[in-house]
């Protein structure tokens, strides 16, 4: 395999004894580790090791979710080299069905091509190579020793040359929805494939009072897509039960995706959708409108069609800020947050000191080569994988993370430079 070819050209001149666990070790194995990693072959000859909390590398959130994705399927593998290590999988109809598709996909075949690509990643690592059900609590960066060390939620500690972060998002409790949060829930957890029996008893339990949906995104509506599912199939299993309506709860008009401005300009309805700005959201390289941020594929087809008050025993509502809708949130039997996602990452401290809590309200930024930016600072022990959301004011007018990988294959290659000793 490609992996030994490169552990065999590891060579002496490059061997200095290092007295850590891994030279780079990744915390969280999803969907960017795996297609990162998948990338990147010739950082392969690092000892690497992923810690992952679940007990699977490869599909991280994806394996949760019953719905389809925004993006198309195609997209996903866009930088996964499937040749040396990652023949076997190119090979596999599993992933190149999905790697081809030029449509989005059923998250459950997305979590399963994943599952596969990260078989084949934890075959090229080798043994030492992945802890699974390993959970970080802390991540301690010491420049003087130039080592990082991870703390593990057992109690143990290992220590690393570089640390990736590559932990992806949670929802987190929307400070506007506090006073009702006894009767919110997740988007998440609505679209979940876990939760639908316990959904179903929500919307029965209801009694008839609503179901609001606060948000306008592609979660929101994800979480509308599934519970009109789930509200037919509990009509049909049970006849004559009061069942709710469910409202959608926008701050302000959505914005749609287009593929040209020409198209945005003949297709946008005022009032329906946010007019597009020719400077701040088309894509400079693509020319498509609200690129990162719009609604595309069937959440833009569902929205146009609630908009529209086609959708039975559905209505959309305007709340400029949410307080306006307090009496429909007193009202209802169960309210779904669909605000957006928020990085999630373990306590990060520097030379003793805790610089960024788990809780931090602040986003985790990265430059554009990955570097971890604490206090604006670029540090060489840490670097993070596209953790938190597009920032709003880089979302649909530049081109932002398309390079990522390349970038952050090229400081870790620089930064660390490969070992003799490789697990076996
Ligand atoms: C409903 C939904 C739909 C989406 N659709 C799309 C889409 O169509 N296209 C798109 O590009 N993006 C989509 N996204 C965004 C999506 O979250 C990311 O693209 C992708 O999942 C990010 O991959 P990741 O590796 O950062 O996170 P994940 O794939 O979630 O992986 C993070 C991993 O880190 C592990 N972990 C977390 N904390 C720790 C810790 N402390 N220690 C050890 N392990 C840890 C987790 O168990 C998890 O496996 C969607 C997101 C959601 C929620």
């Amino acid at each position: 395999m490609a992996h030994q070819d490169h552990r065999a050209s590891s060579t002496a001149s490059l061997a200095r004894p290092c007295g850590t666990d891994s030279d780079i070790a990744f915390v969280g194995g999803g969907f960017r580790t795996t297609t990162f990693l998948s990338s990147a072959p010739g950082l392969l000859r690092r000892r690497i090791r992923v810690h992952e909390r679940g007990s699977t590398l490869g599909p991280g959130g994806f394996a949760r979710y019953g719905i389809t994705t925004t993006s198309i399927g195609s997209r996903f593998f866009k930088h996964v080299d499937l040749s040396g290590p990652f023949a076997a999988p190119g090979r596999s109809r599993t992933l190149t069905d999905v790697a081809r598709a030029e449509q989005p996909v059923a998250m459950p075949r997305l979590a399963t091509a994943l599952t596969e690509l990260g078989r084949t990643l934890q075959d090229a690592l080798g043994p030492d190579g992945v802890r699974l059900g390993s959970t970080v609590v802390a991540v301690h960066a010491e420049s003087a020793r130039q080592r990082v060390t991870l703390e593990l939620a057992d109690g143990t500690r290992e220590s690393s040359r570089h640390a990736v972060l590559a932990t992806g998002r949670i929802e987190r409790p929307h400070p506007e929805l506090a006073p009702w949060r006894a009767k919110v829930l997740p988007s998440g957890t609505v679209i979940s494939t876990g939760h639908r029996a316990e959904i179903k008893d929500r919307l029965l339990g209801a009694a008839g009072r609503p179901v609001v949906i606060v948000g306008c995104s592609h979660s929101a509506m994800s979480a509308l897509q599934t519970l009109l599912l789930l509200r037919a199939e509990a009509r049909a299993e049970h006849p004559g039960a009061l069942l709710p309506a469910l409202q959608v709860v926008r701050r302000g008009p959505a914005r749609l995706v287009y593929d040209s401005a020409d198209l945005a300009r003949s297709g946008q309805k005022p009032g329906r959708e946010r007019l597009f700005d020719p400077v701040a959201d088309v894509c400079p390289a693509t020319g498509i409108v609200y690129r990162d941020s719009g609604l595309r594929h069937e959440s833009r087809a569902l929205y146009c069609a609630l908009w529209a008050g086609e959708v039975p025993g559905a209505t959309l509502l305007d709340a400029p800020v949410l307080a306006d809708a307090a009496d429909r949130f007193d009202r209802a039997g169960l309210i779904v947050q669909a605000l957006g996602y928020h990085g999630q990452a373990p306590d990060i401290h520097l030379d003793g000191a805790l610089l960024r809590s788990g809780e931090s309200p602040d986003r985790l930024l990265a430059d554009d080569d990955g570097a971890l930016l604490l206090n604006g600072t670029p540090q060489s022990l840490l670097s993070v994988l596209r953790v938190e959301p597009t920032p709003l004011d880089r979302r649909d007018h530049s081109v932002y993370g398309s390079d990522l990988y390349h970038r952050l294959a090229r400081r870790l290659d620089r930064l660390v430079a490969p070992t003799a000793e490789v697990h076996a």
